[in-house]
């Protein structure tokens, strides 16, 4: 019997994380098959994996991933929301002192985040992403080596568990297989020029721990104590989430010389010497629920994938751009480069020579925005591996500091940055007339001396918890 010859591409994902699942929802209405090639095993619910040890962490989903993600994937806000997720307001939703000092809660919502354990994101957009028609997973499997030249990669050799090994055949493969991606040694193994790499590093580790939260958390704010990179000495940070299932997700984090460490012992000692103590003051009132997981591969590192002239291959997410997880941006930024592959494989042909680079480069302007939000900052961490701040830096720092003070008493700078944080918008919006006019008068009203707590949130640090987080009115 003849064969109908094919008419639309074949794409392989090497990874089948969240970018790997977010590549296959934007590339499977303009392909005929994509498959997902993935190292371990994918539950059908979500639960921890092998594969992702960053979710014993806490993972803030910004506005712009979960819009992008939405936009991809419609109804996985739904998904998550359903199985207890919380959509957090910003700025009224948080209690954040910030190194201008602690925002205030009475303003209308300027954007928000989704508040989850990391292992229920990546299974609803997987689940979503795997009834899509047309993607396949192919778990226990993983990449020996890139098929094709030194100009055109044509798919790829893989080994399934029994050792066996398989040659995939593909119009474009995409590289998700996070940090630990090999992917620069497989191009050079065809002889293709050598992928650059830029590397910012403040040295910083993070530890971890759940908790059950001592109130019901509907409604319960996030709770964030920033490093200010002014101060002498390293950098601590830490974030309470609340996340599914009446737990607290808390993570705490330093830079090179004040790193916590995995003591269980000493977690809320280490939380205690932030710059306030009130994630401690919560700790004392909440019942641990597991050991303290740390990590310590937290560099920004960029490989410049945009640069190559390889056709039919991309990569997409921590495998081209992984992010210092201070500022949240990694997920977000894999979501909206997901995003961007989508809408340039719908307006051409994606095996067309010179897809790859264009959609490498569509993909690396929402990751260059977070990148550039990241290493301002910690290149100014003592001992971090970075090009020393030239003046340009240093101005640009002093004013991203007048404007994160102004924004404590101001709606029209807190606005901004929240848009630009949460990936909304890039750093250019902070140039704007009316917030350099707000940045140049400065704060409207004096630093508030103490967190904005409402009723409810007090109650849990003087009596123990009251009812519902959400029942009493803000404070401003
Ligand atoms: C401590 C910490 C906290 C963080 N906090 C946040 C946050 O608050 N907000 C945020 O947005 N981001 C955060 N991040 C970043 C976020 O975790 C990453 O940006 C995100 O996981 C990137 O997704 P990915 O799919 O590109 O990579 P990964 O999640 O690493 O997925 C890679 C996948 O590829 C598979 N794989 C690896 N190698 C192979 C191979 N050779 N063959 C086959 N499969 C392979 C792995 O099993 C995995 O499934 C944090 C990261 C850390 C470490």
């Amino acid at each position: 019997m003849a064969t109908t010859p094919r008419t639309r591409p074949r794409v392989l994902v090497l990874g089948g994380g969240l970018s790997g699942t977010l590549a296959a929802a934007a590339l499977a209405p303009h392909s005929e098959s994509v498959d997902i090639v993935e190292r371990h095993a994918l539950p059908d619910t979500p639960r921890p994996r092998r594969g992702l040890p960053q979710a014993g962490h806490a993972h803030m989903l910004w506005a712009g991933g979960a819009d992008a993600i939405e936009s991809l994937l419609p109804g996985t806000t739904r998904m998550w929301l359903g199985a207890g997720a919380h959509r957090v307001s910003i700025p009224n939703g948080m209690v954040s002192l910030s190194p201008g000092g602690w925002y205030r809660r009475c303003w209308p919502e300027a954007q928000y985040l989704i508040s989850a354990g990391r292992d229920l994101v990546d299974w609803a957009v997987r689940s979503q992403a795997l009834a899509l028609a047309g993607v396949r997973l192919r778990a226990e499997t993983e990449p020996v080596r890139l098929l094709g030249t030194r100009a055109r990669v044509t798919g790829a050799v893989v080994r399934h568990r029994d050792g066996t090994e398989e040659a995939l055949e593909a119009d474009l493969v995409v590289d998700a297989t996070g940090r630990s991606s090999r992917a620069p040694d497989w191009l050079a193994e065809l002889g293709a020029p050598a992928v650059t790499e830029t590397v910012v590093d403040a040295g910083v580790t993070y530890a971890s721990r759940r908790y059950k939260a001592p109130i019901d958390t509907a409604g319960w704010p996030v709770i964030n104590v920033q490093a200010d990179a002014r101060l002498e000495g390293a950098g601590t940070a830490g974030t309470i989430l609340p996340v599914e299932g009446g737990e607290w997700m808390v993570s705490l984090s330093g830079t090179r010389g004040g790193e916590p460490t995995s003591d269980d012992d000493r977690f809320t000692e280490f939380a205690r010497g932030l710059r306030s103590p009130l994630i401690a003051e919560y700790l004392d009132r909440a019942e641990p629920l597991g050991p303290v997981t740390v990590a310590r591969n937290t560099a920004n590192r960029r490989r410049h994938y945009e640069k190559s002239r390889v056709d039919g291959f991309i990569a997409l997410g921590d495998s081209a751009t992984a992010l210092n997880p201070l500022y949240g941006h990694g997920m977000s930024a894999a979501a909206q480069g997901a995003l961007a592959l989508r809408d340039l494989a719908a307006s051409g042909d994606i095996t067309a020579p010179g897809f790859a680079r264009r959609a490498q480069r569509a993909i690396s302007r929402p990751a260059a925005a977070a990148w550039l939000l990241a290493v301002g900052q910690d290149a100014l961490f003592p001992g971090a591996i970075a090009r020393k701040p030239r003046f340009a830096d240093r101005l640009t720092s002093r004013y991203v500091n007048r404007l994160i003070t102004t924004a404590c008493s101001d709606f029209t700078v807190v606005a901004a940055l929240t848009d630009v944080m949460t990936l909304q918008t890039t750093g250019a919006a902070l140039a704007h007339p009316r917030v350099l006019l707000a940045a140049l008068r400065g704060p409207k009203l004096p630093p508030l001396d103490g967190p904005a707590l409402n009723p409810a949130e007090e109650a849990v640090l003087l009596d123990g918890p009251s009812p519902r987080a959400d029942d009493a009115g803000r404070r401003p």
